[in-house]
């Protein structure tokens, strides 16, 4: 059982309050479905000592299906995640079986550790883990700079050396952006898309696109993409049915991958490259949790940049 000190929130946790979508939930459900903590009860044999920093990995996955055999739990059959299947972390306590803990170094910072989960553990699988991984040179774009998983991709792909181009509808986003080491931004609402990251680079395109907005910039996603480039996607926030454009795709032998939260093994690498001091997500502000609503509305106008984090104890 982790002792809850700080619970990054994320658009699923949106979609939970208002409908549950797509979701087999029941209710009532505390929400909730990252965080991190101190352990708080630990049973013999878990390796978990009390009182030691740990996070969560959120998903309680049934270890004995194809999926979780192969090391795959974001494909687990009986995927049990909390805040969507089962009570989630917005809580003093929550119980999680002890295989979903990650120990921590005492001085983590346990809010910066809150919102590690669902931003740099989805951006990780994207990158490194899905499609031929990204590598130093070659240049990612990543759409609608703000959200957690966009900023987690940002920082994640300067550690690999490569070079980032961005977009958002806000300049001052953008602005952000480029201070965090983005090499370039575009704003969707002025310029367009495709034909400004021509210019960026040479007339080629992107290596790697990851696109989590979905519906309303698909099409620029793969105009913007090099031959042989790869599209990653992890959401739909505009809508989840948009033109295929099949003729780019296998003229151009485009790489279409989807993509969902990560591996025990992936996160293992992100909670120890964070306990090294080499990860560091940006936090848009923290809350307590006695006023989560006004956080849960500032993620739900779009006005976060980065993770906005509820303090719990
Ligand atoms: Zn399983």
């Amino acid at each position: 059982m982790l002792k809850v000190h700080a619970v990054g929130l994320n658009r699923v946790d949106l979609y939970m309050r208002d409908s549950g979508i797509g979701i087999t939930h029941s209710l009532p459900l505390v929400q909730g479905v990252e965080a991190a903590g101190v352990v708080a009860h630990a049973p013999a044999g878990s390796g978990l000592r009390v009182g030691q920093k740990a996070v969560l990995y959120s998903n309680a996955f049934c270890g004995h299906c194809r999926y979780c055999r192969a090391g795959d739990q974001p494909l687990c059959v009986n995927t049990d995640i909390m805040g969507e299947h089962r009570h989630g972390a917005l809580a003093e306590y929550v119980a999680m079986p002890s295989s979903c803990f990650m120990p921590l170094p005492d001085d983590a910072d346990l809010v910066s550790a809150g919102a590690l989960m669902v931003g740099h553990l989805t951006a990780w699988r994207m990158l490194f883990g899905k499609a031929r991984p990204l590598q130093a040179g070659e240049t990612v774009m990543i759409v609608g700079i703000g959200g957690g998983v966009a900023a987690a991709c940002l920082e994640l792909a300067q550690l690999a050396g490569a070079r980032a181009i961005v977009t958002s509808s806000s300049d001052d986003k953008l602005e952000r952006a480029r201070g965090l080491g983005a090499e370039a931004g575009i704003n969707y609402r002025t310029e367009k898309v495709s034909e400004r990251v021509m210019e960026l680079t040479g007339g080629e395109g992107v290596d790697m696109m990851v696109d989590s907005v979905g519906q309303a910039s698909w099409g620029d996603s793969l105009r913007s993409l090099r031959r042989g480039g790869r599209l990653l996607t992890c959401g739909a926030t505009t809508g989840s049915q948009p033109g295929a454009d099949l003729q780019r795709m296998f003229i151009r032998q485009l790489e279409v991958y989807g993509s969902t939260g990560g591996s025990v093994e992936e996160f293992r690498r992100v909670v120890s490259l964070f306990g090294r001091g080499r990860l560091k997500p940006v936090i848009d502000r923290v809350v307590p949790l006695a006023q989560y609503q006004a956080a849960f509305d500032r993620l739900g106008n779009g006005e976060q940049f980065g993770k906005v984090v509820v303090s719990v104890a």
